[in-house]
């Protein structure tokens, strides 16, 4: 095992990391921007190095700079943690280059799943079924690629092959839109990723985001440990996520399993991953695998007693997964809601101090989070301020301890989106399970509908 682990991140993920090294007995480096002094993890780590200013330019995305700190204080490995550099197969090459192991597969599995285009080409290669779609990158001729839409069948949806993060794609809902959003999405993904390839893929109409968590050792052993249901989106970022999904069933769950851990096995995959695929009408097609730790990683950890961030520090280390397949038993329900210090309606961004922290508890009920009384949220990341995840035997008991939770927790002095998460919680829709990703904002949509026919005083939220 590692003895000095630097965590290339920040907020929750840093303290989670932390303290799963500090299980293991792993020494804790942790690196922070000149705005993130009072981070919860930077005072509980054994050193800390400040990388730079606030903007995550300069600090947290500053490869050279987090190199540095590893040297200074000869770190043995780096985690990235999730967004910033997780996925950045420079960054994973130049710090194993640096004699640094990082904690995450090899920057070749990076690169390749990094490029949805090659993603999607390995994924049918390896047998895991995708969404009917262009057979790669776009080209020039607009008549071509209206003639493809028109085989694939409208609405189709045109995706930046360099995406992430839920950005990067438009939907067409006839082929004579294409010669407007064409150039307006390339522009974009141009833009924003420095990379103007587009693909193609058919719209579903009412699919379910469903996605399955993998381990890879480096010794040629791969396990899946099961699905998640990530359904509950706004603007495709998620908002809430469970598992298991509900009604995928066993049969699923293990074909499915089984192809995610045999395309692991074929492209020689270290450390933990997702495979995310939309599912309708009992059918599964892969969008895209993402080469890291998810935010959402509790709901699985809780159903199958597996801490996935300890094994990636053990794999990463050279040690063999110590769990089988057949190891893995699924038990109860998990939900995870994700609170964002923001406002619950107009979902607007609201740093400030925390003037008095209270953490939920009792039985099943697991709290990730960085918040303490008196810490100041900065404006300049993600407004991701915690997440409060509920175990229950049942996904009934578990919807109802996230509602005794959430009652319970107190953010004094913080706009948060608890009272979004209440409310959707009552609803019908997220009670039954199985919910579309469109869910969510169609409920939105039509919350705004009522509340401006009943006036400004009488919020729905
Ligand atoms: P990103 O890397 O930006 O997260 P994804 O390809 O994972 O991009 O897609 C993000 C979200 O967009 C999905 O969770 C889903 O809600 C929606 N989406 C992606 N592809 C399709 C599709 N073919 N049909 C309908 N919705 C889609």
């Amino acid at each position: 095992m590692f003895e000095k682990v630097l965590i290339a991140n920040r907020g929750e993920i840093a303290l989670r990391i932390l303290r799963a090294c500090r299980e293991l007995g792993v020494s804790v480096v942790a690196v922070h921007s000149s705005a993130d002094t009072e981070l919860k993890h930077v005072r509980l780590a054994d050193e800390s190095v400040c990388i730079g200013p606030p903007l995550a330019d300069q600090s947290y995305l500053n490869i050279p700079s987090i190199i540095a700190a590893a040297e200074v204080t000869g770190a043995d490995a780096i985690h990235p943690g999730y967004g910033f550099l997780a996925e950045n197969a420079d960054f994973a090459e130049r710090a194993e280059q640096s004699g640094f192991t990082f904690i995450g597969p090899p920057a070749s599995a990076i690169q390749t799943m990094g490029d949805k285009v090659q993603a999607i080409k390995a994924m049918k290669a390896a047998g895991v079924p995708t969404v009917p779609g262009s057979d790669g990158v776009l080209g020039d001729n607009m008549e071509d690629i209206m003639r493809l839409a028109e085989r694939i069948g409208p609405p189709v949806l045109v995706k930046a092959a360099g995406g992430g993060g839920g950005r990067g794609m438009r939907v067409a809902r006839a082929a004579d839109e294409l010669p407007r959003i064409i150039p307006l999405t390339r522009g974009e993904a141009q833009a924003a990723f420095g990379d103007p390839r587009l693909y193609m893929e058919k719209f579903l109409t009412r699919p379910r985001h469903v996605e399955f968590q993998v381990l890879a050792d480096a010794h040629g052993s791969a396990i899946h440990l099961g699905e998640r249901d990530c359904s509950m989106q706004r603007r495709h970022q998620k908002v809430i996520e469970e598992a298991p999904a509900p009604s995928i069933g066993e049969e699923a769950r293990e074909r499915i399993g089984a192809l995610c851990v045999q395309a692991c096995l074929d492209m020689g995959y270290r450390g933990a991953g997702t495979f995310e695929f939309l599912y309708q009408d009992g059918e599964f097609y892969f969008i895209e695998m993402n080469t890291r730790l998810q935010v959402e990683h509790p709901v699985t950890e809780l159903i199958t007693g597996i801490d996935i961030v300890q094994e990636q520090l053990r794999v990463a280390a050279g040690e063999p997964l110590g769990i089988r397949q057949e190891d893995i038993k699924f038990s109860g329900h998990a939900i995870e809601c994700r609170i964002n210090a923001e406002h619950p309606e107009t979902f607007a961004p609201s740093p400030g101090t925390v003037g008095l922290w209270h953490s939920p508890g009792g039985p099943g009920v697991r709290v990730d989070s960085h918040l303490y009384t008196g810490y100041t949220v900065p404006p300049y990341y993600d407004s991701l301020v915690g997440k409060v995840i509920a175990w229950g035997s049942s996904r009934s008991a578990a919807i109802a301890r996230m509602g005794l939770a959430l009652n319970e927790m107190v953010t004094e002095g913080l706009v948060t989106n608890v009272p979004l998460h209440q409310a959707i919680l009552a609803t019908e829709g997220f009670a039954a399970g199985g919910a579309d990703i469109h869910f969510l904002e169609k409920w939105l949509e039509s919350n705004n509908e009522s509340q401006a026919a009943q006036g400004p005083f009488n919020p729905v939220l």
